[in-house]
């Protein structure tokens, strides 16, 4: 999570005993395409999902705090920002705090620990999420998330002025700590000094965060839910959820990383995904039944590899379009697929 746009450090030094860590974030399977962005792991040539295979996740939470927020502040900001992941119906997982730990985020030592450690040399990072993983299976060891204490955090109730909230922070982490890649429901603006003041985000998991001082981000949305729901399915998910389908198109050739939103007209929800794969498709699933407007827009409000590998070719340069007609999403089916025709900026 970052302060003004810049990439989150998923960089470690590589570990002996094939154990390796994500330096990068990439797209999960396209086919059947489900179009939120999940962490990839490549293991002999093929992308393995990141995510637990085993629940309750535990984590520790480390024993240092830093000005305004003790180590127990901190331990009870992070378990509600757990909670609030573990409440969700439609998602499996569940979480478990293991215990006070004087291990520090970083260690691949097979805890995951959460805790603050002071980069000022990351002037954007306001925190950040990593993973260990075997590099022979593609199975998640630990995952560690770090608070940068070279800013100042808050865990007061209603927040307070030009102090970070650790719990909106800390929930927007641990949907990458669960697999989660960002999202991008946001609006923003560009500022005089180059970064990006957030204006709106319906998404926990947008890459930039409120200013200081916001606990906007305690909740999870709409987009958030359907992610981890995909990633975790639970109960009656597949049947209660639909999906909108389609591809996007410039100039009769497929487009990739277009930004897809679906607008349900009777909630008001949005759910978003991208296209994902050569022949411009898109999927968006854990919608909620009935009538919605579809949106495109290029990936415009952060920087491109807030969300793709570097290496990946993703398109910007269209306007925003709307599908043409409402599409009404099924209980437990998809919509059939739809075709988006985007026109050069
Ligand atoms: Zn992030």
């Amino acid at each position: 999570m970052k302060a003004h746009p810049e990439r989150e450090g998923f960089s470690r030094a590589t570990r002996p005993l094939a154990l390796i860590v994500v330096a990068t974030l990439l797209f999960g399977q396209a086919t059947p395409a489900f179009a939120y962005l999940k962490f990839g792991v490549p293991v002999r040539g093929q992308q393995v999902t990141l995510k637990w295979s085993q629940t309750p996740v535990r984590y520790f939470v480390s024993d240092t705090g830093v000005s305004g927020v003790t180590s127990a502040d901190l331990q009870g900001a992070v378990g509600r920002a757990f909670a609030s992941w573990q409440a969700v119906p439609t998602a499996s997982i569940t979480y478990q705090f293991a215990g006070v730990t004087s291990a520090s985020p970083g260690k691949d030592d097979g805890a995951s620990v959460l805790g603050f450690q002071s980069r000022p040399d990351l002037d954007r990072v306001l925190a950040s999420t990593s993973f260990l993983v075997d590099a022979s299976t593609g199975a998640l060891i630990e995952s560690d998330i770090f608070f940068n204490a070279a800013f100042p955090w808050s865990v007061s109730p209603s927040g307070e002025p030009g102090k970070f909230d650790v719990e909106s922070i800390a929930l927007h982490e641990i949907g990458h700590f669960s697999g989660l890649g960002h999202s991008a429901l946001g609006e923003t603006e560009l500022l005089s000094t180059g970064g990006r003041r957030v204006l709106s985000a319906e998404a926990v998991m947008f890459p930039i965060a409120f200013a200081a001082g916001s606990i906007a981000s305690r909740t999870l949305k709409a987009d958030d839910i359907a992610g981890i729901s995909d990633l975790y399915p639970d109960g009656n998910f597949a049947t209660t959820d639909g999906s909108l389908s389609g591809r996007v198109t410039k100039d009769g050739q497929a487009i990739f990383g277009a930004h897809v939103v679906a607008f349900n007209v009777a909630t008001g929800l949005m759910v978003g995904g991208f296209t994902l794969n050569a022949q411009g498709q898109f999927s968006i699933g854990g919608l909620s039944p009935g009538p919605h407007i579809v949106r495109v827009e290029p990936l415009d409000d952060a920087d491109t590899t807030s969300f793709f590998d570097a290496a990946q070719n993703v398109d910007i340069d269209f306007r925003v379009a709307y599908l043409d007609r409402v599409i009404v999403v099924p209980k437990g089916g998809d919509s059939g697929a739809v075709t988006l025709t985007v026109v050069r900026k």
